[in-house]
């Protein structure tokens, strides 16, 4: 019903954060002047190559430190910040600082040369018309390699839409990698794969959270890495909290690994000083050095 009223009527939606909707009204107008008041900052998690657990990559993490109300978690307000359209202002902020930081810590550390930057994209961003632009400036500002950038998108955001698909494809023509997201989740997802053009696929974090216990899962996650193989890309294994799911994962032939055996996302001076501490310091040796 609220839909059917146009657009500027997000404060009619129905709530689904448990908050009352004047709440969701105010939270939307405080989140629109949350990135010019610095209230926003970006967590790293660290991306494990499984083969030889050395850390090739991190994926950013957007956090809203909010004056009054605290600490809000993305899971909060991301899908506030979809719906009011606000992710275009506040995904650029977190594209730009993400290149930033990947850039300064190529400078500084020589072992975040072939770092990936991995960096979640919303599906209204993708078809903003202006995202393969502001990448291309981005880039070009922050002079961070193409390479080193990884876009991490859903399968719902680009399911069947095919101004997301022009935009992927124009990435990938940069040489920009793509990660499918969240992989499994959606309603759909293997027909995706064939006009998508994604170098990486992310299992969802679900599948791996049973993997030991639920049969269906494991099968679902084996199915996954062997499509993966057979369509030449990456697997990423997302979620991973114990050292069986690990070496189960690493068994079922996962490329890489992320999860809170390896690290939890932490502040970017975490990373530079382990960095700065250890030549070796993105090995996580089993049984696995915790950040
Ligand atoms: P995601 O992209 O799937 O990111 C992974 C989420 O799983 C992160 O939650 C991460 O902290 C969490 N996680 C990683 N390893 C583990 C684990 O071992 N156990 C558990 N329980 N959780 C783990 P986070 O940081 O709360 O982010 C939630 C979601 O918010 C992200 O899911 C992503 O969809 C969205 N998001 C975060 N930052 C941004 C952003 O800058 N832009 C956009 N559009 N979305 C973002
Ligand atoms: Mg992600
Ligand atoms: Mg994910
Ligand atoms: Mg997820």
């Amino acid at each position: 019903e609220a839909k059917q009223r146009g657009k500027g009527m997000w404060a009619l939606y129905t709530d689904e954060m448990g908050m009352r909707i004047n709440d969701e009204a105010d939270l939307i107008r405080e989140m629109s002047t949350a990135v010019d008041e610095g209230q926003f900052t970006l967590e790293y998690q660290p991306i494990v190559r499984l083969e030889d657990m050395e850390m090739t990559g991190v994926e950013a993490l957007i956090r809203w430190h909010h004056p009054t109300r605290g600490r809000i978690s993305p899971a909060d307000f991301i899908p506030l910040a979809e719906k009011s359209g606000l992710i275009v202002p506040i995904g650029r902020w977190a594209l730009g600082e993400a290149c930033r930081q990947g850039a300064a810590w190529r400078q500084a550390h020589p072992q975040a040369e072939h770092l990936a930057i991995g960096v979640n994209v919303a599906g209204r961003q993708l078809r903003s018309g202006t995202f393969v632009d502001e990448v291309l400036k981005v880039l070009a500002e922050t002079q961070l390699p193409v390479a080193n950038l990884s876009i991490e998108v859903t399968e719902t955001a680009v399911l069947g839409d095919q101004e997301s698909t022009d935009a992927m494809l124009r990435l990938r023509e940069m040489g920009v990698r793509l990660a499918l997201d969240d992989f499994g989740t959606a309603a759909s997802s293997l027909g995706l794969l064939l006009t998508c053009p994604v170098t990486t696929l992310k299992l969802d974090r679900s599948f791996v959270e049973s993997i030991i216990t639920v049969g269906r899962q494991a099968a679902v996650a084996t199915a996954v890495s062997q499509m993966a193989n057979a369509l030449d890309l990456a697997s990423v294994a997302e979620g991973i909290e114990t050292e069986e799911q690990c070496r189960l994962l690493q068994e079922l032939g996962y490329h890489y690994g992320q999860g809170y055996l390896f690290s939890r996302p932490v502040p970017p001076e975490v990373l530079a000083g382990r960095w700065a501490a250890v030549a070796e310091a993105s090995h996580f040796p089993p049984p696995f050095e915790r950040l």
